[in-house]
């Protein structure tokens, strides 16, 4: 399996500076996952390694040689869409062979036989291959638009939101098995989604893209718990991280620029609140119930937001409560939402 390195790559359409100055290293075997929201450049920057786009600036190579100007079908990667587009007349077992056949790499037919019952093995779809590719569930047509990425064994796998059009369950399913086939072929992966589930659950490294520029490259734990901006600090984590004006927290010793501060559910402790406390009482608004842990939320007083504190399910807290707020790991941001206490 190769590396991937883009070095200083831009790319503008008309009006759209789509990416920006992308400096990018993606090690032999590494699962990474470039995460951002809609229009981020995402999709952009997998154009460009697989050579659908021709970057203005910068240069992008693969297993160490200078691919920037190679045409797409030389350079050895596999593309698995969002969407996925199988042959409706063929079936399972031809659509899985169809990549072997191409006429740029003449197969023989022993040979994509075992290559072919060996991706549906990984994937357990081998009871399927006879199927039309049409009587199949969501679930099973993105299990072979992927192996159809498998059986041609690329140097560089880039997949674009393969798992968004399926449901929760699906989506959960085959986020591990993926895990699991890339762990287990050491394949290199570049994936994008804007899934912050699946990049803390799947990505050896995340690379938060932001207006075309990448932000923060780091892993999950990294980016998660040293983000580099409030925008990459609330876009990883469930409940979303609780951001609010330093003012609401006079208590606490904070960096001079600091403006807004983040502190995470986790990271928040509430207290009953008594009538000699010195702290600022908040107020319990409602409670979500989960599994194992409860999460409050409660609104400092004279203020309109709320904010999110998880509990263990057997703290009893009730709306109405007057509660005391400990801020156990608080992040703080400048004006320009940068980090300062990093
Ligand atoms: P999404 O999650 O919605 O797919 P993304 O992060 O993948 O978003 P891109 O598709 O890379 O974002 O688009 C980045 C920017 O470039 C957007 O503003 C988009 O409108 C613009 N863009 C992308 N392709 C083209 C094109 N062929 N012509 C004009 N503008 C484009």
């Amino acid at each position: 399996m190769a590396e991937l390195r883009l070095t200083g790559v831009s790319k503008r359409f008309a009006a759209v500076q789509a990416v920006t100055d992308l400096q990018l290293h993606v090690s032999s075997g590494e699962f990474f996952v470039l995460l951002g929201p809609s229009g981020a450049g995402k999709t952009t920057t997998l154009r460009l390694v697989a050579g659908l786009e021709r970057p203005d600036a910068g240069h992008v190579h693969i297993a160490g040689q200078d691919v920037s100007a190679m045409a797409p079908a030389l350079r050895d990667v596999a593309f698995v869409f969002q969407q996925y587009s199988l042959y409706p007349h063929l079936s399972v077992y031809d659509n899985l062979a169809f990549p072997l056949r191409s006429p740029l790499r003449p197969t023989p037919e022993a040979r994509i036989r075992a290559k072919v019952t060996e991706v549906a093995r990984l994937l357990r779809i081998e009871d399927k291959l006879g199927n039309p590719a049409t009587r199949l569930s969501g679930g099973q047509m993105q299990r072979v638009a992927i192996g159809r990425a498998l059986v041609r064994d690329p140097q560089l796998y880039l997949m674009d939101e393969p798992l968004s059009s399926l449901d929760a369950r699906l989506r959960n399913d085959l986020r591990l098995e993926l895990k699991r086939i890339q762990q287990d072929l050491g394949a290199t992966m570049l994936y994008v989604t804007h899934d912050q589930t699946e990049a803390m659950t799947m990505a050896s490294r995340i690379g938060v893209l932001e207006g075309g520029r990448l932000v923060q490259v780091g892993t999950p734990r990294e980016v998660y718990e040293n983000p580099s901006t409030s925008h990459v600090a609330a876009r990883l984590g469930s409940p979303r991280i609780n951001l609010f004006a330093r003012a609401l927290v006079p208590a606490v010793a904070a960096p001079n620029d600091a403006v807004t501060v983040g502190v995470r559910a986790e990271h928040m402790r509430i207290h009953q609140h008594s009538d000699n406390d010195a702290h600022r009482a908040a107020r319990v608004r409602r409670i979500e119930r989960l599994s194992d842990r409860h999460l409050v939320h409660v609104a400092p007083e004279g203020s309109d937001q709320e904010w999110v504190v998880s509990a263990r399910a057997g703290d009893s807290f009730a709306p109405d409560d007057a509660v005391r707020v400990e801020l156990l790991q608080p992040l703080w941001f400048d004006a320009g939402g940068r980090r300062i206490d990093a």
